[in-house]
Parts: C-alpha cells; sequence; structure tokens
C-alpha cells in the first residue's frame, strides 16, 4: 500500500495512451506515486493496466468529484479517446468542484497523405447524410453505438466492425459483422475491403497507430473515406503524447 505522503493519480482509461501512461508512470514514480486506471467496463481489456484498477461509471460529474476526494486523488489524467466527450466533460467539471489538478492527454489526429480522399463531415448525422453519395457498400468502423445514426439510411450495405460480437441486432436493414480487435495491418485490411467490395470507409478521426492501417488500406484500394471530425477536446492544460502527459507529471510530485 502507498504511504500516506505519496500522491494519487487517477488516470481516466480505455485507450492505448492510458494502458502505456500507467506503465510508464509507476516504473518511473515508484512509491512517490499511486496509480490508478478508470475503466468504464464496458469492453474487457487485452490485460490489466499496471497500478490499481478501478470499473464503471461513477455516476456523473458528480460522482467523479466525490469519488476524488473520498480516494484523496491529487492529479487526474483524462486520457479517455477523443470521441468520449461525455467522460471529458465529467472530469473538468469535477476537478474544478474538488479543486484537483487535470491533464487531458489528446492524441492527435490523423493527417491526410498524397492519395487521399477524405471526405471531413461534423458528426455521425452528417456522415449519415452524405454516405448515400459516396457508395453502396460502406464499412462502417465507428463502433455499434453509431449503428443507430446510419438506420435511416436506404440503399446501402454495411459492414461493421467491433471489438466484440453485439448481444442485440445492430438496427441496419442489410450488414454483416466483423469482430477485430486493433492493431490491423495494411494486407489484413485490403483484404478485408476487396474480400466485401467496400466503396466507401467510415471512420471517426480517432487519431493514434492502432487503427490507422484501414485509412492506408482505402489510400491504395481508391476507397473514399468518410472521415468524422472530432469533438472539441476538453479546456485547459493538454498533452498529445504519454511522454509529455508524464513530464507534467513530474512537475507535480
Ligand atoms: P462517454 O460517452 O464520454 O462516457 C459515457 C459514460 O461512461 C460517462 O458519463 C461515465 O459514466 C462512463 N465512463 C466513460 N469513460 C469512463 C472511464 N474511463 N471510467 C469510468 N467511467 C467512464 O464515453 P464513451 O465514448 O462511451 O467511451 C467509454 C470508454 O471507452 C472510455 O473510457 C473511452 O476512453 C473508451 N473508448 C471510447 C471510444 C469511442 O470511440 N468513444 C473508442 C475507444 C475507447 P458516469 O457518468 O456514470 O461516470
Amino acid at each position: 500500500m502507498p504511504d500516506s505522503s505519496d500522491k494519487r493519480l487517477l488516470i481516466l482509461g480505455g485507450t492505448a495512451e492510458a494502458a502505456a501512461l500507467a506503465e510508464r508512470a509507476v516504473a518511473r514514480f515508484g512509491r512517490r506515486l499511486a496509480v490508478t486506471t478508470s475503466l468504464a467496463g464496458r469492453i474487457a481489456p487485452k490485460r490489466a493496466p499496471a497500478g490499481e484498477v478501478r470499473i464503471g461509471g461513477f455516476g456523473g460529474a458528480a460522482g467523479l468529484a466525490r469519488y476524488l476526494r473520498q480516494a484523496a486523488i491529487d492529479v487526474v489524467i483524462d486520457a479517455t479517446h477523443p470521441f468520449a466527450a461525455t467522460m471529458s466533460a465529467h472530469a473538468v467539471a469535477a476537478c474544478e468542484e474538488a479543486n484537483v489538478a487535470r491533464l487531458a492527454l489528446v492524441r492527435p489526429p490523423w493527417q491526410p497523405r498524397p492519395g487521399d480522399d477524405w471526405r471531413r463531415v461534423a458528426d455521425m448525422a452528417a456522415a449519415a447524410r452524405a454516405l448515400p453519395r459516396l457508395g453502396r457498400r460502406a464499412f462502417l468502423t465507428t463502433g455499434p453505438g453509431s449503428a443507430k445514426a446510419f438506420a435511416g439510411v436506404a440503399g446501402v450495405w454495411f459492414l461493421v466492425r467491433v471489438l466484440e460480437a453485439p448481444r442485440l441486432p445492430l438496427p441496419l436493414a442489410r450488414c454483416a459483422v466483423v469482430v477485430g480487435r486493433p492493431p490491423f495491418t495494411v494486407e489484413d485490411e485490403r483484404r478485408l475491403l476487396a474480400e466485401h467490395r467496400i466503396e466507401v470507409l467510415v471512420t471517426k478521426d480517432s487519431g493514434g497507430e492502432a487503427t490507422a492501417a484501414k485509412l492506408a488500406a482505402a489510400r491504395l484500394s481508391g476507397v473514399p473515406v468518410l472521415m468524422v471530425s472530432r469533438p472539441s477536446p476538453p479546456p485547459g492544460a493538454l498533452a498529445a503524447t504519454v511522454e509529455e502527459a508524464l513530464d507534467w507529471l513530474a512537475r507535480r510530485l
């Protein structure tokens, strides 16, 4: 158990960066820092993050503020996915209320390369509106929760990639499901596009390496990409890499 003099870090996790941060913070700061990672608990992690782990929602911003006080957290690093905007907003409000320092670790968005054919849209609803003009066979990589946004799209067949097989049927008239966990290779992604005769790829602008192979595959296969833009990052201190987040942390210990 950590000494009472130790500082306590809460990482809001669910990303590869959060797992890497937990591992490197434990290795770098040792007993000077007690590290706890919080996971939403919807998907089982490939392996447990280093340090302590807590699982499940906090019960909104007020619940998180209560947790921060009860667990005597000194610093929070919000390393959730760039599209996990609700959790990030709760972190902003709770840290303000509990007077806890907070950093958001936000991986950079993807940048187009020569040969890419990307159409940026503001959100899923805009992607659904734009989709029928781009193709009749779509590869949907935006998560099973986003399928409902495409439920009203007529004349399009969907290949939906999910991390775990959905318990309920997806709300899409014509679709197939493929279960897969990143990282993916460009070769595998090209094969998938060819096998299912995909005409358009739909993706969030998640950034990062683990799921970038689909973009290279789309470029090489001449498949256009509907790229859903990110919500605004949370206000306040931002780090783009795990290294930057560790340096921020070091200045607070
Ligand atoms: P979200 O919409 O921002 O959050 C919805 C609710 O889930 C939050 O209000 C919170 O419940 C709970 N929650 C989210 N992240 C949590 C965490 N790290 N620890 C404890 N509770 C958490 O989040 P989401 O987009 O559904 O993402 C859920 C998790 O999956 C996040 O940890 C995220 O990093 C990860 N993830 C998301 C995506 C994506 O595309 N959105 C992709 C990969 C991984 P309470 O209000 O009850 O506290």
